[in-house]
């Protein structure tokens, strides 16, 4: 007595999942330098950029970077968009 079970039958539907986690993806760059709105000198960047382990580097929208002027000495914290 054979016993074909149809194994086509029933299966576990469709797999929506992609497997591939994608990052925001849309890094910023802050300037190294920016115009000191109070003196007119030049504000020099503080915050460093991250550094992914694959190499990219940069900033995310809604960070906030420092600035610091080097002629009245203000320090100025930039969010960026
Ligand atoms: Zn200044």
């Amino acid at each position: 007595m054979s016993d074909q079970s149809d194994f086509y039958g029933s299966g576990t539907g469709h797999d929506t999942g992609t497997g591939h986690d994608e990052r925001s993806g849309s890094e910023v760059l802050a300037p190294e330098q920016i115009l000191c709105v109070d003196c007119g000198g030049t504000c020099h960047l503080l915050t460093r950029p991250y550094l992914e382990e694959d190499g990219s580097q940069g900033f995310r929208p809604g960070d906030i970077v420092a600035y610091r002027c080097s002629d009245c000495l203000d320090r100025w914290d930039i969010e960026l968009e």
